[in-house]
């Protein structure tokens, strides 16, 4: 099929708001007699008047010929090789036209690089092919625009202006076999669709709801870049209720979806819902987030579960809630690698509730110098506000760090902690769980 060629005043796409060091890729490839494009979110978000996050390149030199171009370039990854230019912090990713599948797949090497399907899925793509090849491996329509660096016009061979224009994120070719090839792409669906305000078309939304488990065997480390950057968007909260939506927080976070599942609606969603929408206010006005709050809030069901478990079956609290962290943790390593950057913050979020909870004599002084203490206490005011904490200790805590040297009152904590809370009352808000008092 003849592509459409959108010539230059027909398009909003200027030279000026492209990056500089991009501008220079481009040329240099063009000028040492190669295809240059500017391919991807650089496209797609300049069309529509959005500053783009990166600069993507698509040309037909091969890697090593683009590496003989730039003094500053690396070739990066196995299963797709790149070419990475470098210009201090800024990375211009140099990606080789690839090559369409053949119609009933291939699995044999190649003598150009190769490419080698497993049970559909694409672990590896390096045949080389054209431009117009190119565009139809790319995932959706509004990704697959090309801008010419030689005539300055856009290149579509996917219906992509079509789609930009109407807001509309469509899987290019057969949704199932390309979702099946690289499920990542139902994620991408859901970022997009949030990040531009464009809608899913009802063809490439169709079968994600039964093909979503196969994320399930994804890298780990592949998900974790993927979950940072729908929870670090800004837009959280909406993320979260479109994953679900769209059955995909099941295979991310399956003891999460388990607990909300269980325990009902109403016990967690409050909670989870203000810690998200926290997580964007504070992107919204500039401030750092730290996606070990994010997790911790996220997991937090299940740990909570978990150690209700622990402590129906004898556990004393104190330990409970060490054993359910861990345990939740580890679980959780095997669909989203976390690294230990964030792990172990998180983890002392977690455990620090329960040191939270136990204010007597001296601890509170101490827990007050801890370095999570901020991280710890401002999770512990989103439990009390969503009812899965006293409030009457946030308030304490509120109060005695305005006034360290004078400690509030502690009101008698009434009775025991009750052991076995009821679990599976459908309605009504959740009943704040009485915290051990030491
Ligand atoms: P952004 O950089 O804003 O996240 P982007 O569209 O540029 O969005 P990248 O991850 O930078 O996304 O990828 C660049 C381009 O590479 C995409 O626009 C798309 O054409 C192609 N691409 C990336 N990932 C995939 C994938 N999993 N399957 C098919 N094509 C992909
Ligand atoms: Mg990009």
């Amino acid at each position: 099929m003849a592509p459409t060629i959108i010539p230059r005043d027909k398009h909003s796409i200027s030279r000026a708001d492209i990056s500089d060091n991009a501008l220079k890729v481009l040329y240099r490839l063009r000028n040492a007699g190669y295809e240059a494009y500017m391919v991807g979110g650089g496209v797609r978000d300049l069309s529509l008047g959005r500053e783009p996050k990166d600069f993507d390149v698509a040309t037909d030199a091969r890697p090593e010929e683009v590496r003989k171009l730039f003094r500053n370039c690396r070739l990066i990854g196995r299963r797709f090789r790149l070419a990475h230019v470098h210009f201090g912090p800024e990375i211009i990713e140099v990606a080789t036209f690839r090559a369409l599948r053949e119609p009933d797949g291939d699995a044999e090497d190649h003598a150009d690089g190769d490419r080698v399907y497993e049970n559909g899925r694409l672990v590896r793509d390096n045949v080389y092919g054209t431009l117009a090849e190119d565009a139809l491996r790319r995932d959706f329509t509004v990704n697959a625009l090309y801008y010419n660096i030689d005539d300055f016009s856009v290149v579509d061979h996917a219906g992509g202006m079509e789609d930009l224009r109407a807001g509309v994120i469509r899987l290019i070719g057969e949704p199932e076999v390309r979702f099946r090839e690289d499920p990542v792409r139902m994620l991408r669906a859901v970022r997009f669709a949030l990040k531009l305000g464009f809608r899913i078309h009802p063809q490439t939304a169709a079968p994600i709801p039964a093909l979503a488990e196969t994320l399930a065997d994804m890298p780990a480390a592949r998900l974790f870049d993927e979950a940072l950057k729908l929870f670090m968007s800004g837009m959280a909260l909406e993320a979260f209720e479109m994953l679900r939506h769209h059955g995909l927080f099941d295979p991310l976070m399956p003891w999460t979806a388990e607990t909300l599942e269980e325990e009902g609606e109403d016990r967690w969603v409050p909670f989870i819902a203000a810690a998200l929408g926290n997580t964007d206010a504070r992107i919204g006005a500039d401030k750092p987030v730290t996606p070990a709050f994010l997790f911790a809030a996220l997991l937090w069901p299940a740990v909570r579960r978990r150690e209700q478990q622990l402590i129906d079956a004898g556990e004393p609290a104190v330990p409970a809630l060490q054993q359910a962290c861990a345990e939740v943790q580890a679980l959780q390593q095997t669909r989203i690698a976390l690294p230990k950057r964030f792990s172990i913050p998180m983890r002392e979020i977690w455990t620090m509730q329960g040191r939270l909870a136990r204010r007597g004599g001296k601890r509170a002084l101490r827990l007050l110098a801890h370095p999570r203490f901020r991280a710890a206490y401002d999770f512990l005011e989103l439990r009390a506000a969503s009812g899965d904490a006293p409030e009457d200790l946030a308030q304490w805590w509120r109060a005695f760090q305005e006034n360290p040297d004078k400690p509030p009152s502690q009101r008698p904590s009434s009775g025991r902690r009750r052991r076995g809370r009821s679990r599976r009352k459908k309605s009504g808000a959740a009943t704040p769980t009485p915290e051990g008092d030491g």
